[in-house]
């Protein structure tokens, strides 16, 4: 027997039409290189579709692909809606990625048109010959002043949008792709995931559940998480779909900058990577941040110490969120539950720690990485984490690499080890590629930095493995000292003893000045591992 309800069509329009009816009066603040601007959900649904009929201006595709290299703001919000929900693909671009890999992933999802904010244009010019399936640079004005590169032919976006009729949004297929997003993978070229607007959709609500990061419309979201990542968390999408206003950082995102926003927005929600909450710690001193009630971050382990900081400085804890560009990105946020209101702070603090349960919606298991045999969520087995769920990917774009990634009977490989506690507390114990294997036995890097980060003296802290005669790899720590500070080797070891496992203990300690970082802000374990490869560990 089937049952009786109407089976309408999960789409973007939907979301975009109830702004635009609902909340039209909502604003919108978008950072510019001068100052800020502001606008409203009723603008903005006005502009976005005039931007759909762009966009047929412009002959893309029914299904063409709509590049952005932009930062966060109102008009890289029109571009969210306005490709998808007249039928095209939205494409952000990663504008940290190395020029030969957005040259790949241009070609690769064979862009047609690129809208590059003016302030960003230098970093694109100069690739613009080798995209090959690029008819139209659109150009949008943010205050940037970078002059117009000589031979090529740049279209204004405030021009085309005064030329152009707004249009109605159709969309039949929930399955259409909605839009897409390269992993910033480190090795090889970055792969492809396409999300439907089913999929959009359903993360959508998982994230504004109240389990998860519970957006709703009294509140002021400010993603600093780019918009070209991993789709800003679905807060980009939260936002519209529950009339939230939006504060959009743009090229303001500097910590003196992001601070700001967050006192004189009345900022409810920050979202951001655990790199800018380190740095914008200091600036949020002395600032009203009463409005702040939430500050999720996810992208890389949250250092406990850094969640504890935040907890001691405004009486707010970080919410750490665990996804991939693979998961939409949120699958899962670590909440606390009720029969924990009791717990010692230093217990929660712990459970702050791990990457929480996952949302409703998202499936996880633990599995062996040789047998595939799933693993029991006992708080110790350490397996490969896997991901099945309506807004998990099952393939990537177009690429022969997809089956290695997913399991037979179709789960994400997520090349996360991790272990579940009985409750379904997820704890990341590290990278597949980055646990340090020391005599068969595995150390994980994530829970030495963690430890290491919890010195006061420690700015930042990064874990590789070594080679090692005896033990195929032992720990190498690389240590960022906070300005003005000074510490030896033994102040780190020191440090550690008793905090972790003796043969935990690094073998050795170097102190660099800053740890490099992805085109995401995550440690880059790559680059050190290029440079201190080879580093000799001392012989005891
Ligand atoms: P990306 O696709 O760039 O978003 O990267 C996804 C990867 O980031 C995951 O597979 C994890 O390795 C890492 N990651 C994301 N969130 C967390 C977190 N809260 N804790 C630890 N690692 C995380």
């Amino acid at each position: 027997m089937l049952g009786t309800m109407q089976d309408r069509p999960l789409t973007l329009t939907h979301f975009f039409e109830r702004a635009e009816r609902s909340f039209a009066r909502k604003e919108l603040v978008s950072g510019s290189a001068t100052g800020v601007e502001r606008t409203t959900y009723g603008e903005w649904a006005e502009r976005t579709r005039r931007l759909g009929g762009v966009l047929d201006d412009l002959d893309i595709s029914a299904d063409g692909r709509v590049a952005t290299f932009a930062w966060n703001t109102a008009r890289h919000l029109e571009l969210y809606f306005a490709a998808p929900c007249s039928g095209r693909v939205l494409h952000t671009l990663n504008i940290r990625l190395f020029p030969e890999q957005l040259t790949y992933i241009v070609n690769h999802a064979q862009d047609e048109v690129i809208f590059v904010d003016r302030s960003l244009l230098g970093l694109l010019a100069p690739l613009l010959p080798t995209f090959e399936t690029v008819r139209h640079i659109v150009v949008m004005e943010d205050g940037g002043d970078v002059p117009d590169p000589t031979g090529i032919e740049l279209l204004d976006h405030e021009e085309l949008l005064a030329g152009a009729s707004p249009v109605e949004f159709h969309v039949e297929d929930e399955r259409r792709a909605a839009s897409m997003c390269y992993t910033s993978g480190t090795t090889g070229n970055p792969k492809g995931v396409v999300y439907t607007h089913r999929s959009t959709y359903l993360h959508t609500l998982g994230v504004l559940g109240a389990d998860a990061i519970g957006v709703g419309e009294r509140d002021t979201v400010m993603p600093v998480v780019p918009m070209f990542h991993a789709n800003a968390w679905g807060l980009a999408h939260a936002g519209v779909a529950s009339g939230a206003s939006l504060v959009l950082p743009g090229p303001r995102m500097t910590p003196p900058a992001l601070a700001e926003l967050i006192e004189s927005e009345r900022v409810t929600i920050a979202a951001g990577v655990p790199t800018i909450w380190m740095g914008v710690l200091p600036e949020l001193e002395g600032r009203d941040t009463s409005a702040l009630r939430m500050i999720p971050c996810g992208g890389s382990a949250v250092p406990k110490a850094l969640s504890e900081a935040y907890r001691e400085q405004l009486g707010l804890p970080i919410l750490q969120a665990w996804g991939m560009t693979e998961t939409s990105p949120v699958a899962s946020v670590a909440i606390t539950r009720s029969w924990m209101d009791d717990l010692d702070e230093s217990v929660l603090a712990d459970v702050r720690a791990t990457q929480g349960p996952a949302l409703l919606g998202v499936e996880l298991r633990i599995a062996h990485q040789e047998t595939g045999e799933e693993l029991p969520w006992d708080g110790a087995s350490r397996g490969e984490l896997q991901a099945a769920g309506p807004w998990i990917t099952a393939s990537y774009h177009d690429d022969p690499r997809s089956p290695e990634s997913f399991t037979e009977d179709g789960w994400l490989r997520t090349g996360d080890v991790a272990v579940i506690t009985p409750d379904g507390y997820v704890q990341i114990v590290d990278r597949t590629k980055d646990v340090v294997k020391s005599g068969g036995e595995w150390i994980s890097s994530v829970e030495l930095e963690n430890e290491i980060m919890a010195h006061p003296d420690v700015a930042e802290a990064a874990v590789i493995g070594v080679p090692h005669p005896k033990w195929s790899e032992r720990p190498l720590a690389c240590v960022v000292v906070r300005e003005g500070a000074s510490l030896a080797k033994d102040d780190v070891l020191g440090f550690l003893d008793g905090r972790v496992a003796s043969w935990w203990l690094p073998d050795d300690v170097v102190f660099i000045d800053e740890v490099p970082k992805t085109s995401v802000g995550k440690f880059s374990k790559k680059d050190l591992r290029d440079r201190f490869g080879g580093h000799q560990l001392p012989t005891v």
